[in-house]
């Protein structure tokens, strides 16, 4: 039988990716959607958490869709009601509420986790096959993509824990910290900060083990989320957010979209869930905060929407 889940923020990633991808499983159906502004026609529709959790009793899953700072006071409720949850990436706002989350979850004896949809990419388990019996001499990340095109009217990147450019470039270090056999560490990291953002609009990433990164939010035209590898053997290539993988400049697998990848986070929820187990990996954002405590920061030309 499908279990009831709700989804929490009726935005953008709940619109393109969650309600579509539930939609599609016989796992799962969309009980509930509690949001200020928006809901899922057919479906019940709360306007805040608490009047849902005393309404919603049956509906055990909890996938919360909001930006990062607002999340922890959701997560946080919807755990002490005995709720499991899923969360958005990046987890939190902070590692530490992450932790108080994971700490709460545990005493509850429910489910939470951290989900990283990137790493559900089609050619991401190819490429952590194909990296396993090789040593990485260095690589490099170039995640460049139009905030204007992929935010539009999302303050809340440049606010403070809004990530800014490490909202997409996260993704790519999801993908990093799960298919490298070794794990690396940042040295080093510019940050280009527009005059009117609390948050990065750029960034420039060195790592232990010779891998670097280059995120920006600036491009326009064609969008590059790509990771180059080479080796002792070989150079291998993802492309397109980790959907294909190219090895020795040829394409091996894989395909120009992330479809597959919110149906396999819930079809991962449901496996979690029905064995009474937690996933809560925090590797990609302590990457994340270490180039944010690490970063020689400047100040660039102020973010025209
Ligand atoms: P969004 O559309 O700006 O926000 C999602 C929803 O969160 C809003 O519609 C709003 O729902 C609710 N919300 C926003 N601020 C809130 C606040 N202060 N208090 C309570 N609720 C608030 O953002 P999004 O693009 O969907 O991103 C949400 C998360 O998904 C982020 O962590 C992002 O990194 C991740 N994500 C986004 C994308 C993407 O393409 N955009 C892709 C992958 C992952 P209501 O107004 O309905 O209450």
């Amino acid at each position: 039988m499908a279990r009831r889940i709700a989804l929490v923020g009726v935005g953008k990633i709940a619109r393109d990716q969650h309600v579509p991808a539930l939609a599609a499983s016989p796992e799962w159906e969309l009980a509930a959607t509690v949001s200020r502004n928006a809901g899922v026609e057919g479906v019940e529709g709360f306007r805040d958490l608490e009047t849902f959790l005393d309404a919603r009793p049956d509906v055990e899953v909890v996938s919360l869709c909001l930006p990062p700072v607002p999340r922890f006071a959701h997560a946080q409720a919807a755990l002490e009601a005995g709720r499991h949850v899923m969360l958005e990436k990046p987890p939190g706002a902070t590692l530490g509420e992450v932790a108080e989350l994971e700490r709460l979850a545990r005493e509850a004896g429910v489910t939470l986790y951290t989900t990283w949809h990137s790493r559900m990419a089609r050619a991401v388990e190819a490429a952590r096959d194909w990296l396993s019996t090789r040593t990485v001499m260095c690589a490099h990340i170039t995640w460049r993509e139009d905030v204007r095109h992929w935010h539009p009217g999302q303050h809340w990147v440049f606010e403070p824990g809004g990530f800014g450019v490490f909202d997409p470039g996260i993704n790519a270090l999801s993908i990093l910290t799960h298919i490298l056999p070794e794990p690396v560490h940042v040295t080093s990291a510019e940050l280009d900060i527009p005059a009117n953002c609390f948050t990065p609009i750029a960034a420039r990433l060195s790592f232990s083990g010779g891998i670097s990164a280059d995120f920006d939010w600036r491009q326009e035209g064609e969008q590059t989320w790509d990771m180059d590898f080479d080796t002792d053997d070989g150079q291998m290539s993802l492309r397109h957010g980790g959907n294909e993988i190219w090895i020795e400049g040829e394409r091996v697998t894989g395909s120009d979209s992330i479809g597959g990848e919110y149906p396999a986070l819930y079809a991962r929820m449901a496996e979690l869930v029905a064995t009474g187990a937690r996933e809560v990996d925090l590797a990609p954002m302590v990457h994340v905060a270490d180039a944010l405590m690490l970063g020689r920061r400047q100040v660039v030309a102020p973010f025209v929407p």
